[in-house]
C-alpha cells in the first residue's frame, strides 16, 4: 500500500469531526478484527491494523491518524495522536508550546514558567519496532481503543494532560511479513519458530540500532514526524524478550548509562520505570523485574536521552509468536542483576511458571502503558520542567566550547555524512565564512563549527569524542559484565573524518546552515590522456559508475610522477573521453580530478561481478551489505542462497562472493532439519563449502567478513589461524550477545590497526597508516602464508569503547589475503562496513571487489 490520497484523509477528518463522542460508537478491535486481540493463533497483520486505526480515528473526535510513510517496502507508516477533544481542538497550539519549551534560550524564566504551568506532557508509544516480539503492535490496538472511549477519571485525566503519539508499529513491512509468515506455520511443527530472512529488507533485529546514523527510512520518519514535530518528553518502546526469564522488565537500567545523559533524564527514567512496575505488581501481575539486563550505554536505542526526554524500555517474555508455550518453574533462568527462580527487591514477585500466551504479553503490555500514562499526566508539570531544565543546562554548556570540522578533509562525502547526521540529530551547525583561529590552529573558510552552547549538544559531543567504558565485572576478578549492546560511537573514527574538539573559546564569522552539501570537487586545468583520481571512498563510488557504464578506468600498482607531482600507487586513471561522465561525479561526490599523461603499471579493470550469500540463519550483516551496496556505494550484486552455492559452477557467473559475518556452524549447518521448511534447512552443507572453494581455486575472490572468515580457515585448510579462537563462545541469540571471557573481551569497540601492505597488495590502497576499525567479538589471525594487509600494533590497539586484554592482539593481523589456485581469499578481522556506519574502511571492502575483475598492464 501507499500514501493514502489527500482527499481521503480530509474525508476522514471530516468525517470524525461530525461524530458525536459517543463512546458506543467507536468500533472495538475485535468488532473489526473478527477475534479478540491476543487471541490464540491469531494475529492482525499490517493490513488489518491499519485498517482498524481508520475506523477508529473516523469514529472518535480523540483519535487522529496519519499516513507518513511509504516504509522501505512501500506500506503505509502511521502516527496516530491521541488526546481530549479540548486538547484535539487546539493540538497545533498545544504542539508549539512544547517546541518552544525545548530551546530555552529564547524564552524567559517568566515565558517558561508559564509554558510549564499550561503545557501538556507529550508521550510517545513506539510499538513493533522488533516485527517477531509480535505482541505490542496488537496491544497498540486496545491502547487506542481503551484511551478513545474511557470515561473513568483516570482516562479522563491523562487525556486532559498529556498528548500521545503512537507508531502502532515502527516496522510496517516486518509486521506483515512475519504475519504471513505465521500464518503459513499454523498447525506445523515448526509453528511460531524462527523465520528464515530478515524481518526488515536491510536492518532485521537492528533496526532499534538506527538512532544516532538515521540510515533507514523508518528512523527518518520517525525522528522527522514524531521526534522533530513533538519533543516527547516520555518514550515507551514495547519489546519482548526470551520465554524463561522474568515476565516483564521496566527500568531503572542497570550500568552504565552513557555519561552525557543528563543525571536529570537518569532519575526520571528510575522514577517512572519504577513506577510501572510497581503498577503491574500492585494488579497482582508476576514476575516484574527492575533494574537488571539492560543498560543504557549505547545512543544507537536511545535517541530521546539527548534530546531532552526518556526511553522507557519495557520487555515481556515471548511466546511463540501468538503460540502459548509452557514453562516450569524449574526452567526459569538467571540474568544480569536478579534469578528468575528467586525473590529479591528488584524482582518481589516471581511468576510460579506455567502457560505463556499472547494475551498474557498483551494484558501485561496494556497494564505497562497504562501505568506509564498515569505517571506522565499527573507529573504533568514536573515532565515538562525536566525536559525544559535539561535543555537549558546543555545551552549553556561551557566545555568543550565547540567541535571544528576542517574544511579540508580525505573524503567529503562522509565529512557530509557526517554533518548530516548532526542536523538530523537537531544539532545546530555552523559553516566559517572566513579563516579563524582556535586553540592555536587556523582553520579554512568553509570549516564547520558544532558549539556546544545548545539544547541539544549531549546528541553530538557523544558522537564526536571517544568512549571510555567502565570495566565491569560479575564479581571482583570474574568475567565481564557483558553490555547490552556496543561500547564505542565515535563517529570521526568510523567515518574517517577529521574532526577537532576547541576547549577555549574563540571568534569566527560563523553562518547557521540547514543542510551540508558536499564540498565540491572538479576537474583540474590541463590536458592528458588520463584524469588521475585519489582512492577513497567518492573516488570508489565513482569508479563503481564508470564501469556500470563500461569506461576502461585502470588502478595503477606502483607510485609514479607526472609533470613535477606525485601519485601514489592506487591512484584510478580515467581515459580522457570519459571527461563529460566524470565532471558531474567530481562536483556530486566532493573529489578532484588531475590530468596527466605519465603511464606506469597498472590493473585494467571491469566491472565485477559480486554475488552476496544470504543463509537462512539471517545475518544482520548481510542485511547491512546489501543496505550499504546499495544505497551508499552503488555496488550491483546478486544474492546467493544455499541451493545457488550448492549447484556451483560459481566462477562462470561471478568474480567476487562476499560472506557476511555470520559463525561457520549457522552458514555450513544452517537450520536443524524440522525447524523450519525443508528448503530452509541444512545451510551449506559440504557440497556448499566444495563449490566456494571451486570458485576460488578456478580465480574468483572470496570475501569472508568476520567471523565468516572461520569457514575457509577451517574447510580450506588455510595457512590461517584466528588467535581469539579459545575466547570466542557461541552466540546464545539475537538478543543475548557474547558471554565474555575474562581474558579477552572486546564486544565491540573501536580499534587502530595498521596498514602495512600498500606495496605488496592493492587491498591496502586509499587507507591510512593507521586506520580505525570496527571489532565486535571479532578474529584476529596468525598468517603463514599470504598477505598481511592490517596489523594490530605493538601497543593497546584501543581507540574507543572497551577491550579486555589488549595483549592478545597486539602484532596480530586483521586483514589478511590469501592465495589459493587461480583465486584468492580475503579474511577480514573485522566488520568493515559496519550497520552503514564505518565510511572510513569502505574501501578496504571496495579493494576486495574491485581487484577481483582485472587485466594487469604492462603500462
Ligand atoms: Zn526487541
Amino acid at each position: 500500500m501507499t500514501r493514502r490520497p489527500a482527499a481521503l484523509c480530509l474525508a476522514l477528518l471530516l468525517c470524525a469531526a461530525a461524530l458525536p463522542a459517543a463512546s458506543a460508537e467507536v468500533p472495538t478491535p475485535e468488532s473489526v478484527l473478527g477475534f479478540r486481540v491476543g487471541e490464540d493463533r491469531r494475529l492482525a497483520d499490517w493490513t488489518e491494523i491499519v485498517g482498524y486505526f481508520q475506523k477508529l480515528a473516523a469514529a472518535s473526535p480523540r483519535v487522529k491518524v496519519e499516513n507518513v510513510g511509504p516504509t522501505t517496502e512501500g506500506n503505509p507508516f502511521l502516527v496516530v495522536t491521541i488526546t481530549s477533544e479540548a486538547n484535539m481542538a487546539r493540538l497545533e497550539e498545544i504542539r508549539r508550546a512544547n517546541l518552544r519549551l525545548s530551546d530555552p534560550r529564547v524564552l524567559g524564566d517568566d515565558d517558561a514558567r508559564a509554558l510549564i504551568e499550561s503545557g501538556k506532557v507529550v508521550v510517545a508509544l513506539n510499538h513493533g519496532i522488533h516485527s517477531t516480539e509480535v505482541g505490542a503492535s496488537q496491544t497498540s490496538m486496545e491502547t487506542a481503543w481503551a484511551l478513545a472511549t474511557g470515561q473513568d477519571p483516570d482516562t479522563l485525566d491523562i487525556l486532559d494532560k498529556a498528548v500521545i503519539v503512537m507508531l502502532p508499529s515502527h516496522n510496517p513491512d516486518g509486521t506483515q511479513k512475519v504475519v504471513d509468515w505465521y500464518r503459513k506455520s499454523l498447525g506445523t511443527p515448526w509453528e511460531g519458530g524462527p523465520i528464515p530472512f530478515l524481518y526488515h529488507k536491510y536492518t532485521g533485529h537492528d533496526n532499534n540500532r538506527d538512532w544516532y546514523m538515521f540510515t533507514q527510512v523508518e528512523t527518518q520518519l520517525t525522528v522527522k514526524h514524531l521526534y522533530d514535530r513533538w519533543r516527547p518528553q516520555v518514550v515507551h518502546d514495547l519489546h519482548q524478550m526470551g520465554a524463561r526469564a522474568a515476565r516483564i522488565f521496566a527500568p531503572p537500567y542497570v550500568d552504565p548509562w552513557e555519561p552525557n545523559v543528563d543525571p536529570a533524564l537518569i532519575e526520571a527514567v528510575n522514577g517512572i520505570g519504577a513506577h510501572v512496575a510497581a503498577g503491574l505488581t500492585t494488579e497482582g501481575k508476576k514476575g516484574v523485574v527492575i533494574h537488571a539486563l539492560y543498560d543504557a550505554w549505547s545512543p544507537a536505542r536511545a535517541y530521546p536521552h539527548t534530546h531532552g526526554g526518556v526511553r522507557i524500555l519495557t520487555e515481556c517474555a515471548s511466546a511463540k509468536m501468538a503460540t502459548p508455550i509452557e514453562v516450569r518453574f524449574a526452567e526459569l533462568e538467571p540474568g544480569i542483576g536478579y534469578d528468575a527462580r528467586q525473590a529479591t527487591w528488584n524482582f518481589p514477585d516471581p511468576w510460579p511458571g506455567g502457560t505463556w500466551r499472547l494475551r498474557d504479553i498483551v494484558d501485561y503490555q496494556l497494564s505497562a502503558t497504562r501505568a506509564l500514562l498515569q505517571q506522565a499526566a499527573r507529573n504533568r508539570a514536573y515532565w515538562l520542567r525536566t525536559s525544559y531544565e535539561v535543555n537549558r543546562r546543555a545551552a549553556t554548556r561551557k566545555q568543550p566550547y565547540a567541535f571544528i570540522v576542517p574544511g579540508e578533509q580525505k573524503d567529503p562525502l562522509a565529512t557530509a555524512k557526517l554533518l548530516g547526521v548532526m542536523r538530523t540529530g537537531a544539532v545546530e551547525v555552523f559553516r566559517a565564512r572566513a579563516e579563524f583561529k582556535a586553540d592555536d590552529r587556523t582553520y579554512p573558510p568553509g570549516s564547520h563549527v558544532i558549539l556546544m552552547a545548545q539544547p541539544f549538544s549531549a546528541f553530538a559531543k557523544m558522537l564526536l569524542e571517544r568512549q571510555r567504558y567502565p570495566d565491569l565485572r560479575q564479581w571482583p576478578g570474574g568475567p565481564p559484565q557483558r553490555p547490552y549492546d556496543v561500547t564505542a560511537h565515535t563517529l570521526p573514527l568510523l567515518m574517517g573524518v577529521e574532526v577537532v574538539r576547541a576547549d577555549a573559546p574563540f571568534v569566527a564569522a560563523l553562518e547557521r546552515v540547514d543542510a551540508v552539501p558536499v564540498a565540491r570537487g572538479s576537474i583540474e586545468a590541463g590536458r592528458g590522456r588520463f584524469f588521475a583520481l585519489g582512492h577513497r571512498t567518492p573516488e570508489l563510488v565513482a569508479l563503481g559508475r564508470l564501469l556500470r557504464a563500461g569506461v576502461p578506468v585502470r588502478w595503477t600498482t606502483a607510485a609514479f610522477l607526472d609533470r613535477g607531482r606525485n601519485f601514489r600507487p592506487g591512484t584510478l586513471l580515467v581515459p580522457e573521453n570519459a571527461r563529460a561522465r566524470l565532471e558531474p561525479m567530481t562536483r556530486e561526490l566532493g573529489f578532484l580530478a588531475t590530468p596527466v599523461t605519465a603511464v606506469t603499471p597498472s590493473l585494467l579493470l571491469r566491472k565485477p561481478r559480486v554475488g552476496v550469500y544470504q543463509s537462512y540463519v539471517p545475518s544482520m550483516d548481510e542485511g547491512w551489505t546489501r543496505f550499504v551496496f546499495e544505497k551508499q556505494l552503488g555496488v550491483d550484486y546478486v544474492t546467493l542462497h544455499d541451493q545457488d552455492v550448492r549447484a556451483g559452477g560459481l566462477r562462470d557467473r561471478l568474480d567476487a562472493i562476499v560472506l557476511p559475518d555470520q559463525p561457520r556452524r549457522a552458514m555450513v549447518g544452517g537450520n536443524p532439519a524440522g525447524s523450519l521448511p525443508p528448503e530452509y534447512c541444512g545451510g551449506l552443507g559440504k557440497e556448499g563449502v566444495q563449490g566456494l572453494k571451486s570458485f576460488v581455486e578456478e580465480g574468483g575472490t572470496l570475501v569472508a567478513l568476520d567471523s565468516a572468515s572461520e569457514m575457509p580457515i577451517a574447510d580450506f585448510s588455510l595457512p590461517v589461524t584466528n588467535v581469539l579462537a579459545a575466547f570466542r563462545a557461541e552466540r546464545r541469540g539475537e538478543d543475548e550477545g557474547d558471554q565474555g571471557s575474562k581474558d579477552f573481551y572486546c564486544p565491540g569497540a573501536i580499534l587502530a590497526a595498521q596498514v602495512e601492505g600498500v606495496s605488496t597488495s592493492p587491498l591496502a590502497h586509499g587507507l591510512d597508516a593507521t586506520t580505525p576499525i570496527w571489532f565486535e567479538n571479532s578474529l584476529a589471525f596468525e598468517a603463514r602464508g599470504g598477505t598481511v594487509v592490517a596489523r594490530y600494533p605493538a601497543e593497546n590497539p584501543l581507540l574507543s569503547g572497551w577491550l579486555l586484554g589488549d595483549k592478545y592482539l597486539q602484532g596480530k593481523a586483521a586483514l589478511v589475503e590469501v592465495p589459493l589456485g587461480a583465486g584468492r581469499v580475503v579474511l577480514f578481522g573485522f566488520r568493515p562496513q559496519y550497520r552503514a556506519q564505518s565510511w572510513g574502511t569502505y574501501v578496504a571492502l571496495l579493494n576486495a571487489l574491485y581487484t577481483s575483475a582485472v587485466t594487469p598492464l604492462a603500462q
